[in-house]
C-alpha cells in the first residue's frame, strides 16, 4: 500500500503551502493515524509535527499529516481526504472549534474515532481530548503578573475567538484578576481577542490600548508568545519595551530570548513532546480498541469528553536554565545568543 505523507508546510511569509509526499512502504496491517492540523505557523506546531513523525516511526505506526493554514474549508477537505484514505484514527487540532464538529461526524460515519489534539472540538461526540490544563495556563499568566504589578492599568490581549483554548486562557486569567478588579486595584483598560492569533493584530491592539490610555499601561497579559511579540513591538515604538511587563505562552525561542533580554516577563512552557507522545499513545489505543487512560472530563457543550490534561509550567529569567535548557527544548547558545 502507498503511504502518502501529505504535509502542508508553512513557507514562512505569505500563505503558500508546499505539498510533500513520501513513501515509507507501509504494510497493510500497520496502524495508520491521520492528523488534521489548523496551522504550522507558530513554532510549537512544527514541534508537534516533528515529534509525532519521529515517535510514529519509533512505534512502527504510519502518520499522515495535513495542515490547513487557518482555512476551515481546507481543514474539512483535508480531514475528508484522510478519512477516505482509511485512517484508523483521526487526530484533529481544529482551526474552528465549532466547525470541526462536522469532521467528527464524517469520521464517525466511517467508524473512525477522533482525538481532539490540544484544542477541544465543541458540540460533538469527539472520543477523547488530549491537551494541557488550559485554564491553568491563564491562571499562571495572571498570577505571575499580579505579583509583579498588583495595582494599575491592565491590558488583556487574547487569542483567536474561534479557538476554544483562547477562551480557557482568558477565563483562567480573569478568575485571578477578578478580586483585584473588584477591589479597584486593577483597572482593565483594554480587552480584545486577536483573529487567528495574529501577532500583527496583537500589535494593533497594543497600539490602540496605548493611544487610548496616553501610554499609561502598567501590565499586559498576552495569551501566547506570538501575540506577546506583537504587543512588545508596539511597546517598543513608544520606548516602553522592557518597562511594561508582558506575559506569553509556548516558550518559543524568540520569547525565551526576549525573556533573558528583559523584554518579556514570562512564558508558559508546555512540553510539546509530552503532548505529542501522549496523544499518539492514546490514538494507538483507540485504533486497537483498547481502553484509553484519561485523568479528566471536559464538557464540550454536548458531552463530557474523556480527557488527558497535562501540566503547564511557568518560565521566566530565573528558571530558564532549570526548565527550557535542562529539557533541551531550545539550545542554551540560541536562547542567550544576544546576551554578552
Ligand atoms: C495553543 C497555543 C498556541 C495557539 C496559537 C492554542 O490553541 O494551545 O499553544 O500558541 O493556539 O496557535
Amino acid at each position: 500500500s502507498i503511504a502518502a505523507l501529505t504535509m502542508g508546510v508553512f513557507a514562512g511569509c505569505g500563505q503558500s503551502v508546499e505539498e510533500q509526499t513520501s513513501d515509507n512502504g507501509a504494510n497493510d496491517d500497520k496502524i495508520v493515524i491521520g492528523f488534521s492540523m489548523d496551522t504550522l505557523k507558530e513554532e510549537r506546531w512544527q514541534k508537534d509535527r516533528d515529534v509525532l513523525m519521529a515517535r510514529a516511526k519509533e512505534l512502527g505506526v504510519e502518520i499522515l499529516i495535513q495542515a490547513a493554514n487557518g482555512d476551515d474549508n481546507k481543514q474539512i477537505a483535508q480531514a475528508e481526504n484522510l478519512i477516505s484514505q482509511g485512517v484508523d484514527v483521526l487526530m484533529v487540532a481544529p482551526h474552528n472549534a465549532e466547525v470541526a464538529a462536522s469532521i467528527v461526524e464524517a469520521a464517525h460515519e466511517e467508524g473512525i474515532p477522533v482525538l481532539s489534539y490540544d484544542r477541544l472540538i465543541k458540540n460533538s461526540d469527539v472520543d477523547v481530548y488530549v491537551s494541557f490544563d488550559n485554564e491553568k495556563v491563564g491562571r499562571l499568566q495572571a498570577e505571575y503578573i499580579t505579583k509583579l504589578v498588583p495595582k494599575g492599568n491592565y491590558v488583556y490581549i487574547g487569542g483567536a475567538p474561534t479557538d476554544n483554548n483562547a477562551h480557557l486562557f482568558k477565563k483562567g486569567a480573569m478568575d485571578i484578576l477578578k478580586p483585584f478588579i473588584d477591589k479597584g486595584d486593577i483597572n482593565l483598560v483594554y480587552d480584545q481577542m486577536s483573529k487567528d492569533w495574529q501577532p500583527s493584530e496583537a500589535q494593533k491592539h497594543m497600539e490602540n490600548a496605548l493611544t487610548a490610555n496616553k501610554n499609561k499601561v502598567d501590565a499586559v497579559i498576552c495569551a501566547n508568545d506570538g501575540t506577546g511579540g506583537g504587543a512588545i513591538s508596539a511597546l517598543a515604538e513608544q520606548q516602553l519595551a522592557g518597562k511594561v511587563p508582558v506575559t506569553g505562552q509556548d516558550a518559543e525561542l524568540a520569547a525565551c530570548q526576549r525573556i533573558v533580554e528583559g523584554l518579556q516577563s514570562m512564558t508558559v512552557y508546555k512540553p510539546i513532546p509530552k503532548l505529542a507522545e501522549t496523544a499518539l499513545d492514546t490514538a494507538i489505543k483507540l485504533a486497537k480498541k483498547e481502553e484509553v487512560e484519561t485523568n479528566n472530563k471536559v464538557n464540550n457543550g454536548k458531552i463530557d469528553v474523556p480527557s488527558v490534561l497535562l501540566e503547564p509550567v511557568v518560565v521566566d529569567k530565573e528558571n530558564m536554565m532549570d526548565t527550557i535548557v535542562k529539557d533541551n527544548y531550545h539550545p542554551f547558545e540560541e536562547i542567550y545568543k544576544n546576551i554578552p
